[in-house]
């Protein structure tokens, strides 16, 4: 039996649980695999659209984290506060509701690895655009999506705006998709009819990345829908008590309902770390997903990944999932000196829920030289089902 290694494993969300499940499959016992995360559940965020619209509990998107335990997997709440790639050493501190359930579990406590892999997210940045979070809610939250619910139960008609704060965020459709749900709920209300939905974006067009052709594919879904499109408008500021807000080039849009994307960073540890670079993310090798550090890897939407055409993979659970588990299979082919190199190739690809219990599906080679090369399969419910399945799979699959 090999010496026994401990691989620790930085946030339990979407990359992190597949990271840690692999990992825990294809290492023999000896062998530690530690999860660090400041919360007890695991939020599925791609269902916190569905959540916002009413077609699902806040129980049927999360799971506890502590569910891991059962595979031998062990678990530590608590807030991560430093991390020294060098030394591969992590402090943590007690976890959001203050408390370090379980056995294996405590705060304020040193990890030492052998193995780290960061999964950490991308930190919500609301505060930096002034009057934002005072004005409106955020579906990229499970409070934000629960809050824009209740605004939705009780509203009866008006101007709802969908807001992205920033050109790049995680899920590029996400936002596009909250414009038609969100478009679905008034008409289903019975208010559409005095209801106007506007989406102002600080980039060019929907899911750039993809290509003109998909893009303009999701711009005919949101405009056939009666829904305003504004590309290319950079807000600078809201104002709550007027409900206006301003964008760089002048324009300035009353709403009644803000549903907003905020802008997106690394969190504050990972910043502190010597981990990212001017980019504000971690560069990693693109294949294996290694930083500069010996025996350390980021995944998920902590990376910043460019593409030939000069733009960043964008931030998706699919290339978390996809990341993680080729970190995880390379990781324990080192420890066990068993299976195959394996090497994450770029393919994913991505549900857009437009409402009526229909979607489309874009799917292909972001890695494809010289551009991603993606594929828009229409309108149908083919997909919306395809994304139920996705939501079902990953919960057996991973939690
Ligand atoms: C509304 C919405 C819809 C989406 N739809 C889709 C979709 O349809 N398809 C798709 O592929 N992707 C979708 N995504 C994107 C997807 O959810 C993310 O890309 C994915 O979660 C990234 O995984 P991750 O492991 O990198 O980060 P996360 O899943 O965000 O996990 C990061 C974890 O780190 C923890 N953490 C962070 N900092 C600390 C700290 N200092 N100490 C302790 N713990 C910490 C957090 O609590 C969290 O659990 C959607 C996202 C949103 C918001």
């Amino acid at each position: 039996m090999s010496e026994s290694k401990t691989v620790v494993i930085l946030g339990g969300g979407l990359g992190g649980v597949v990271a840690a499940t692999v990992l825990r499959k294809k290492l023999p016992d000896n062998h530690r695999v530690i999860v660090v995360d400041r919360e007890p559940d695991h939020l599925f965020a791609p269902s916190l659209l569905w959540f916002m619209a009413g077609l699902r509990t806040a129980r049927d998107i999360v799971r506890p984290l502590s569910r891991l335990e059962k595979k031998g997997i062990e678990v530590v709440y608590g807030e991560i506060e430093a991390i020294d790639p060098e030394a591969r050493r992590v402090r943590i501190g007690p976890g959001s509701n203050g408390s370090s359930p379980g056995e294996t579990t405590s705060g304020g406590r040193t990890l030492d690895a052998d193995y780290l892999i960061v999964s950490l997210g991308a930190d919500l940045a609301p505060e930096t655009i002034p009057g934002l979070a005072d004005a409106g809610q955020t579906f990229y939250t499970m409070a934000g999506a629960a809050s824009l619910h209740d605004t939705l139960e009780n509203f009866d008609g008006g101007k709802i705006v969908v807001l992205t704060a920033t050109p790049a965020y995680k899920c590029p459709a996400a936002p596009y998709e909250a414009a038609m749900l969100l478009n679905e709920q008034a008409n289903k209300r019975g208010v559409g009819d005095r209801t106007q939905v506007d989406l102002y974006a600080a980039e060019p067009g929907p899911m750039g990345v993809t290509g003109p052709e998909v893009s303009a594919g999701v711009r005919q879904m949101v405009e056939g829908q009666g829904i305003g499109f504004h590309p290319e408008h950079q807000v600078t500021a809201v104002d709550p008590e007027a409900r206006r807000i301003s964008f760089s080039n002048g324009v300035e849009a009353d709403f009644d309902v803000l549903a907003y994307v905020p802008p997106h960073r690394a969190p504050n540890v990972v910043r502190d770390s010597g981990l990212v670079d001017e980019s504000g993310w971690i560069p990693v090798d693109r294949n294996t997903l290694d930083t500069r550090f010996p025996g350390v890897y980021a995944i998920g939407d902590i990376t910043g990944i460019l593409l030939k055409m000069g733009k960043p993979l964008p931030m998706a659970g699919v290339f978390a999932e996809g990341q993680a588990e080729v970190v995880a299979r390379n990781i324990a082919r080192e420890i066990t000196g068993k299976g195959d190199p394996a090497s994450f190739d770029g393919n994913g690809g991505c549900f857009i829920e437009v409402g009526g219990g229909k979607a489309g599906f874009g799917r292909g080679d972001f890695y494809a030289d010289p551009t991603p090369q993606i594929k828009l399969h229409g309108v149908g419910r083919r997909w919306h089902i395809a994304k139920i399945l996705f939501e079902k799979t990953w919960f057996r699959r991973w939690l």
